[in-house]
């Protein structure tokens, strides 16, 4: 009974990581994460033209992507964000708040830049992930933080009341 069960839990626990459909701990079913091959991935006035991104290249990403496990994940979205100050509002002395941040996805080798949302889709991910991320980045850490994962009542409530 209990083996059932934690059976059940890894294979879930397994699927979700990989992006397959499963049932979770409610009885609900995720379906699986598809490549945004046909989608547009951000708005048609994005200046950094994210959809030009081919459906070859969009399922190579999101494929990959998913073949990586949680921390995998963390830390390639990591190196996907690049933080930096704006140089105009360097007179505004001391503060750190005004970050900005720049991503970038490997496309044949190449480094592309893409927007915030393309980023999100091209990679089947919410925003307030890459949020979490970019608090990460902009805070000076030098890799992604460790999984909270087993930790979840403490860990994550924690790391979203900031
Ligand atoms: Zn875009």
């Amino acid at each position: 009974m209990c083996c059932t069960k934690r059976w059940k839990k890894n294979k879930a626990k397994l699927a979700r990581q990989h992006g397959q459909a499963y049932i979770n701990s409610k009885g609900i079913s995720i379906p699986a994460k598809v490549a945004p091959v046909s989608a547009t991935l951000c708005g048609g006035k994005c200046r950094l033209k994210c959809s030009d991104i081919s459906q070859k290249d969009r399922t190579s990403l999101h494929s990959a992507f998913y073949d990586l496990d949680e921390s995998g994940k963390n830390v390639y979205l990591f190196g996907c964000i690049h933080a930096y100050t704006p140089k105009c509002s360097s007179n505004t002395s001391g503060r750190n708040r005004s970050w900005s941040f720049a991503y970038n996805v490997l496309i044949d080798g190449c480094r592309q830049r893409v927007c915030r949302r393309a980023l999100c889709n091209l990679h089947s991910i919410s925003a307030s992930k890459i949020r979490h991320l970019n608090a990460q980045v902009a805070a000076g850490h030098p890799t992604a933080p460790p999984i909270l994962r087993g930790n979840m009542k403490t860990g994550q409530t924690k790391w979203k009341k900031n």
